[in-house]
């Protein structure tokens, strides 16, 4: 078997580098701020052909044919250049696909284009202090007054609420139906008057997510993504985006290298850690788990793109589950080499950065945040459970009452 690139990806491959070479901004660009900055590169990966290839030009994407191997190439280059491509933001990854598969003409106009460039941001109001993985036992009223939905709660655990300009969320619009059935997903400006955003501390010391309270919170009744009543299918294809996203291996692939390179930083018995065989056991095992992401991630990438519905769910839940796992693993292995260091608490931008990349704290943080992924959009054992009966056909897992 050859997995060597054909001479037509190695000359794409240089020709996305090359590009690249124009991230970070140089000049006056480089006196905007930096918000600013990544809309402007965002938008001339559009104009290039790499970035939101899957949307329609119309929507602002930049609509190409799809090709597994050029995508993945694109992605290996854009985070080896940490260059703002596809965002990660709830809003492009989620919100947006989820719109251009199930909203209106109206809110694919109004919401999708600014979303992807990054000028509409977003936050996800799904959870709630009781429904968590029991995501449809949400009570968080709406109530339609005219033309108006009125809007009752209190969500939780809501990641960028404090900075977000809207809300998608699911609201319980029919409280006499079966639960499932009684849900709507709506789209909420976060500058209405009567909510309030309390932020919530986690144990890296950043404060991610929120509580959100509505107390007669109105939006307008067309902000209703699908019909009345059936928010809880349209909630699955925004959750189908987010577990894609949260094993996305391009992360993984910078935090694996990065802790390649703290295993050449670092000693054992006074030697780099890298020699030490239990270490080089420990990296193998993590790099053959790494590929086998990464792997599946094209077999993912290939069945989106020909539309194979039912291909998607196992390597999209592997993902998810297995990334998040691996994740783990490496920051483990980061906090062993680091020693005594790795009890250095991090600092608020530590807390809140990125992939890790060298200094202590954004180890400590990201083998915390390694945990509380595992947990986002959908615990590990909701994973399985879905993997189990979706994917491989078990016997259903006992459920609540409808
Ligand atoms: C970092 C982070 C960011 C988040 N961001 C958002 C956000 O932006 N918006 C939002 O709406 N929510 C967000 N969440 C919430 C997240 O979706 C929930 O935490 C998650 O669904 C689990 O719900 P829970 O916390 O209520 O735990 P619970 O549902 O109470 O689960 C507790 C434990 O029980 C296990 N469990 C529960 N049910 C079963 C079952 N049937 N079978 C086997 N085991 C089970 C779970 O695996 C878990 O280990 C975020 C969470 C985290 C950690």
């Amino acid at each position: 078997m050859n997995l060597e690139y054909s001479e037509e990806y190695v000359a794409f491959r240089a020709e996305v580098r090359e590009f690249l070479q124009g991230w970070p901004l140089t000049g006056d660009e480089a006196q905007l701020p930096v918000h600013e900055q990544e809309i402007r590169f965002r938008r001339r990966g559009i104009e290039r052909g790499y970035v939101y290839r899957n949307f329609p030009r119309a929507y602002g994407g930049s609509e190409q044919t799809p090709d597994v191997l050029r995508e993945r190439i694109i992605r290996e280059e854009y985070a080896e250049a940490s260059a703002p491509g596809d965002s990660a933001g709830q809003g492009p990854s989620m919100l947006a696909p989820t719109l251009l598969e199930l909203g209106t003409e109206a809110q694919r106009e109004r919401f999708i284009a600014p979303t992807l460039a990054g000028e509409i941001s977003w936050c996800q109001g799904y959870s709630e202090p009781g429904a968590g993985s029991d995501l449809a036992s949400l009570q968080t009223r709406a109530e339609l007054q005219g033309d108006e939905w009125v809007i009752n709660g209190h969500k939780i655990w809501t990641t960028t609420a404090h900075e977000a300009d809207f809300m998608f969320g699911l609201f319980r619009t029919e409280p006499q139906a079966p639960k499932h059935a009684g849900i709507s997903y709506l789209l909420v400006d976060m500058k209405a008057p009567g909510i309030e955003i309390r932020p919530l501390r986690e144990m890296t010391g950043a404060s991610m997510f929120n509580e959100v309270f509505f107390d007669n919170v109105r939006t307008p009744a067309e902000n209703i993504v699908g019909k009345r009543g059936e928010g809880w299918q349209v909630s699955r294809a925004t959750l189908k985006h987010e577990r894609n996203l949260i094993g996305d291996p391009n992360f993984m692939r910078r935090a694996y290298l990065s802790l390649l390179q703290l295993a050449r930083d670092t000693t054992r018995n006074g030697r780099p850690a890298i020699e030490d065989p239990s270490i080089r056991q420990e990296l193998a095992q993590i790099e053959g788990f790494f590929m086998s992401l990464e792997y599946t991630g094209a077999r993912l990438l290939t069945a989106t793109a020909r539309n194979e519905e039912a291909k998607v769910i196992l390597p999209m839940m592997t993902m998810k589950l297995y990334g998040t796992d691996l994740r783990q693993r490496i920051t483990r292995l980061a906090l062993d080499l680091l020693e005594n260091r790795s009890l250095i608490a991090p600092t608020e931008e530590e807390g809140s950065h990125g992939a890790p990349e060298g200094r202590p704290g954004t180890w400590t943080a990201d083998y915390m945040s390694a945990i509380a992924i595992s947990i986002a959009g959908g615990a590990s054992n909701i994973q399985r459970n879905i993997i189990g009966e979706r994917a491989l056909g078990l016997p259903r897992d006992l459920r609540t009452p409808k």
